[in-house]
């Protein structure tokens, strides 16, 4: 029962005033049966006066007649209809102390006030507002039983949310501003968790809701699914070291939490913290500290010759006593538990030509004459092939011709084979020895892997133990490498 029909219960006559309440009563609860009830946008407006049925206001006033106009949404549009309505307070019977209205419309027919509304306001069958169901919700009192929806249902739910790109909205305009204001400002981190705010739009904030629906929406936004804009979960491109270490650390500045206690708030659990945050892998159990970076899917990351030689610790021609210790290396790939694809973008031709940075410590690259890209090249994808051995899926791209692309195959197939030769082994040497053995994993310290050495069939004469007079490479191949189309 609602607020207009207890005042009317309340009173033992019916008046002008309460005579109109009562009407709007019946029109709100007819309204309220569905969100496309809402949709009809009912209303009354007083229309011609009213007044008391002579025969039994004699005795009391529990009767009145009032004409009004009900306007509303039909099929053939927007209509107003004239009605004289007589509202009678039933005095005897079972309904004794209730209201009923009686409207008698042009053809003099006599019939109750909802029977006409629904004979004359039936629901059209179109497709709802779009906010009209948040309308509907918010005033028909009741509360929505979320917490009983099986989990399924929830992931849909925040599914539908989240499955499609937001183009528009609040949280696009802001980005946009933030964009533009900062345009030359390169060096500006970007906002917050970027990766995954950008991935919900103006439906970010279902990540403060709770742990249960912040676990659900973030488990669509780093795993992806099929229905959704961003299908592959979280994924980072990063066409140098300085945005890959950027957007790294920013992403491990962000606690998943998604469950309670995630966030550690003593010393111990700081530290227990910092322990998953660098060997999530060693240490699984400790899974609820982890950070936005231990959800990323796959990396797609393209870097400068150097750079890409110092990420994958290329040490021939001793180029490991130049390492920059600060850049991230491969190794931060050993953090995140979930990577499942690794696409590197092989250096192209430099901007500004095959000219060597004269940046201290660093040794030439490039002969001045004739650079060797090929070698270059060559001595990132072999320490990729064999360093990223333990990743199933694995893309290079930007290989000078078929032939790099066959050789770099061969590589990697030699070094999965070797990387499951080694772990089988270790297993079993941990296995016998009842789980004593350390596993001294050392790395092989040459620039190129074994294979190297039986694959050497370019004449290129390179090898790991070359130091002095190895930079610049100078150039040996048939066609001038550093000429090739695919490196622009
Ligand atoms: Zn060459």
């Amino acid at each position: 029962m609602d607020l207009f029909s207890k005042l009317l219960h309340s009173v033992s006559i019916v008046d002008e005033k309460s005579s109109i309440l009562y009407i709007r009563s019946v029109l709100r609860a007819y309204q309220q049966q569905s969100p496309a009830h809402l949709e009809l946008a009912l209303e009354v407006h007083e229309f011609g006066g009213t007044s008391l049925d002579k025969e039994r206001a004699v005795k009391r006033h529990s009767s009145i007649v009032t004409n009004v106009l009900i306007e509303g949404n039909s099929p053939k549009g927007r209509i107003s209809v004239p009605l004289t309505c007589l509202i009678v307070l039933i005095e005897r019977g079972v309904k004794a102390g209730s209201i009923q209205c009686k409207v008698i419309t042009y053809s003099q027919r006599a019939q109750l006030l909802e029977q006409f509304l629904s004979f004359t306001f039936p629901v059209i069958d179109t497709a709802l507002q779009q906010d009209t169901l948040w309308h509907w919700w918010q005033n028909n009192g009741k509360m929505f039983n979320w917490a009983r929806l099986p989990t399924e249902l929830k992931e849909h739910v925040i599914e539908y949310c989240v499955h499609e790109s937001h183009a528009s909205g609040v949280y696009s305009e802001k980005l946009t501003r933030f964009n533009q204001r900062y345009k030359s400002h390169r060096r500006i981190r970007k906002p917050g968790p970027q990766e995954i705010v950008q991935q919900l739009g103006d439906w970010f904030q279902l990540l403060y809701v709770s742990h249960q629906i912040r676990a659900i929406t973030l488990r669509l936004c780093i795993f992806g699914g099929r229905g959704l804009a961003y299908a592959n979960g979280l994924c980072l491109v990063s066409s140098s070291p300085r945005s890959f270490a950027a957007c790294l650390n920013r992403l491990g500045d962000y606690y998943q939490m998604v469950e309670e206690n995630s966030v550690p708030t003593t010393a111990e659990e700081e530290a227990l913290s910092k322990c998953y945050g660098r060997f999530p892998r060693i240490y699984p159990e400790l899974h609820r500290y982890a950070t936005l970076r231990h959800g990323v899917q796959k990396i797609s990351l393209g870097m400068d010759f150097h750079s890409f030689m110092h990420f994958f610790k290329v040490q021939a021609g001793g180029f490991q006593q130049l390492q920059k210790p600060r850049d991230p290396t491969y190794e931060v790939f050993e953090r995140m538990p979930h990577l499942n694809e690794i696409v590197i973008q092989l250096p192209l031709r430099p901007h500004g030509g095959w000219k060597n940075n004269p940046s201290a410590g660093r040794p030439p690259l490039f002969h001045y004459d004739k650079p060797c890209p090929r070698i270059l090249h060559r001595l990132i994808y072999e320490r990729a092939a064999e360093v990223l051995a333990p990743y199933e899926k694995v893309k290079l791209r930007n290989f000078i011709d078929g032939y790099e692309r066959k050789r770099f195959l061969k590589a990697r197939e030699q070094a999965i084979e070797a990387f499951n030769f080694t772990k089988v082994d270790l297993e079993k040497l941990y296995a016998d020895d009842g789980g004593g053995v350390e596993l001294g994993v050392t790395e092989r310290e040459v620039g190129l892997p074994a294979k190297a050495k039986h694959e050497d069939d370019m004449g290129l004469g390179y090898a790991g133990d070359v130091q002095g007079g190895f930079f610049p490479p100078l150039c040996y191949c048939d066609d001038h490498c550093a000429l090739s189309p695919a490196l622009w």
